[in-house]
C-alpha cells in the first residue's frame, strides 16, 4: 500500500490512481458496421472524407438571388428563372432573376441570398420581395459543421447515438472498435439464493449479480455470469480458475473480510496475487485488487449498496480504461445541497441523493433515504451521488459534488 491518510486508509483518489496505473488497455479490434457500433470504443481517429453541408444550401423555402439585383429601401420584383428542390443540381442563376428554392436545396452558383417565403409575394412567372432583405442571408455555407480531413471522433471514444449520426453524416459506414471486455461475475455467499427460488430459513436473496450484472451490461461490456460461489476454498478456487481462463477481468462480491468465511482473499493469493485496501470510502472501505493467473481481479465488498458505490467508483472506471475508453472518469457537478452533515467526514461519503426542485424554481439535492450500507432502496430512489469530501462537512446551500446515476451507468 502507497501513501495513506492519517487513520490508515488509502483515500478514493489514492486508490483509483494505483488501479487505474495497473488497467492495461485491451488491443484487439474488429470493424463493426454503425448499426452495431452503439456504446463501442472506437480504435482509430475517424476524419471526414467529405465537408458537410458538401456544398451551399439554402437553409429555408423561399427564392435564392443575387442582392445586387435588388433595389435599396424598395420592393423589388424579379423574374423567376428555375425551380430548385432539395436533391436537385441547379444551373447557374441568370442575371437579374431570381431562383425558387427549398430547405436543404443547394444555392445555384451567382447567387448569394436566399429570402424567404414569408418575405415574398410570387406567382408562376415572378417573384416580389419585401424592401428589407439583406444581404447573404439563410444560406448554409460549404463545410459550416465539418470541413474534409478533420477529426470528427478520436480514438477512446465511446460511441453514442449522436457520433453514429455524426459518423453517418460524414457517409462512414463502418467503424473499427476494441474488442468488448469480457468480465467474469461471481457472488459468494452460502446465504444466497436466486430469485424466483423460495426463500430458506438463513437465507437471502442474491441481489448483488443482478446489480452487477446490469452496470456490465449499461457500460456494454461482455460478461461471464458464474452466479453464486459457496463459501468454501474449493468452490471458490474452482470458480475463479474458470474466471480466470474464460475473461478479462474478474470481479467478485462478498467474502473479502477476513471472517473465517471468507475465502476469496486467500484463493486469490494462491491462484495469484492480491493487495486488500481499506479505502477511505462509504460504503464500502475494503477493496481487493489483485490477478489470478494473470488475470486482473477486483474485490468488491458485499453489501448491496456498498457494491453499487464500489462498482461505480472504483470499479467503473478501471473497467473502461481497460476497454480502451479515454472518458473512464465521471464529471462531478456542483449542486446546492438541500441538507446538512456537520460532521467532517472521516472516510468520503457517496450519498445516495435526487435532485428536486422547489417551489421557487431553485434545485437542490436532498438525500434519497436511509444511507446504510445494507439498503439497495435509497440506491433505487436516488438518481446520483452527492459527495461528502474527506474531512468536510456540509452545511444547507453549500454547493456540493454531484455525480449523476446517469454518467455513472454510461
Ligand atoms: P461479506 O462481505 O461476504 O461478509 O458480505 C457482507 C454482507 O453483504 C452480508 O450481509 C451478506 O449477506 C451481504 N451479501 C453478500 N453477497 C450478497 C449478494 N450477492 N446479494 C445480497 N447481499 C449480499
Ligand atoms: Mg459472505
Amino acid at each position: 500500500m502507497n501513501c495513506c491518510d492519517r487513520s490508515g486508509l488509502m483515500t478514493v483518489e489514492e486508490a483509483l490512481e494505483q488501479l487505474l496505473a495497473a488497467a492495461q488497455p485491451l488491443s484487439d479490434t474488429e470493424t463493426v458496421s454503425l448499426m452495431q457500433a452503439l456504446g463501442r470504443v472506437l480504435a482509430a481517429d475517424q476524419e471526414s472524407p467529405v465537408d458537410v453541408p458538401p456544398a451551399d444550401n439554402s437553409a429555408m423555402d423561399g427564392f435564392a438571388l443575387r442582392f445586387a439585383d435588388c433595389n435599396t429601401g424598395e420592393e423589388t420584383t424579379l423574374p423567376i428563372s428555375q425551380r430548385i428542390p432539395a436533391g436537385a443540381v441547379p444551373e447557374p442563376l441568370q442575371p437579374g432573376s431570381a431562383a425558387r428554392i427549398f430547405t436543404g436545396a443547394e444555392v445555384p452558383p451567382g447567387a448569394d441570398t436566399v429570402v424567404m417565403q414569408e418575405q415574398c409575394r410570387w406567382d408562376d412567372a415572378r417573384v416580389t420581395l419585401a424592401a428589407d432583405i439583406k444581404s447573404g442571408t439563410n444560406i448554409r455555407p460549404t463545410g459550416q459543421d465539418i470541413h474534409c480531413g478533420a477529426t470528427v471522433l478520436a480514438r477512446g471514444r465511446r460511441l453514442k447515438p449522436q457520433d453514429l449520426g455524426l459518423l453517418a453524416s460524414v457517409g462512414i459506414a463502418e467503424v473499427p472498435v476494441y474488442r468488448r471486455l469480457k468480465v467474469a461475475l461471481l457472488c459468494t455467499g452460502d446465504e444466497l439464493v436466486e430469485p424466483g427460488e423460495p426463500l430458506p430459513p438463513g437465507h437471502i436473496y442474491n441481489s448483488n449479480r443482478f446489480t452487477l450484472m446490469g452496470q456490465l451490461q449499461a457500460l456494454g461490456f461482455d460478461y461471464v455470469d458464474l452466479g453464486r460461489v459457496a463459501d468454501t476454498p474449493e468452490a471458490t478456487e474452482q470458480a475463479l480458475r474458470r474466471a480466470a481462463a474464460e475473461a478479462d477481468c474478474i470481479i467478485s462480491s462478498g467474502g473479502v473480510s477476513v471472517g473465517d468465511e471468507d475465502h476469496v482473499k486467500g484463493c486469490v493469493e494462491k491462484l495469484g496475487s492480491l493487495d486488500l485496501w481499506r479505502m477511505a470510502i462509504k460504503p464500502g472501505k475494503p477493496l481487493a485488487f489483485g490477478q489470478v493467473q494473470g488475470t486482473p481481479f477486483i474485490g468488491l465488498p458485499g453489501n448491496p449498496a456498498s457494491v453499487f458505490v464500489t462498482f461505480a467508483i472504483a470499479a467503473r472506471p478501471y473497467l473502461l480504461k481497460s476497454q480502451g475508453a479515454s472518458d473512464y472518469l465521471p464529471t462531478p457537478i456542483p449542486v446546492i445541497a438541500g441538507f446538512s452533515r456537520p460532521h467532517a467526514a472521516k472516510r468520503q461519503e457517496y450519498l445516495r441523493a435526487r435532485l428536486v426542485q422547489d417551489a421557487q424554481g431553485k434545485v437542490r439535492a436532498q438525500l434519497a433515504g436511509s444511507q446504510s450500507s445494507g439498503v439497495l432502496s435509497s440506491v433505487s430512489q436516488g438518481n446520483g451521488f452527492v459527495v461528502h469530501r474527506l474531512g468536510e462537512s456540509i452545511d444547507e446551500g453549500n454547493a456540493v459534488p454531484y455525480l449523476s446515476f446517469s454518467d455513472l451507468l454510461f
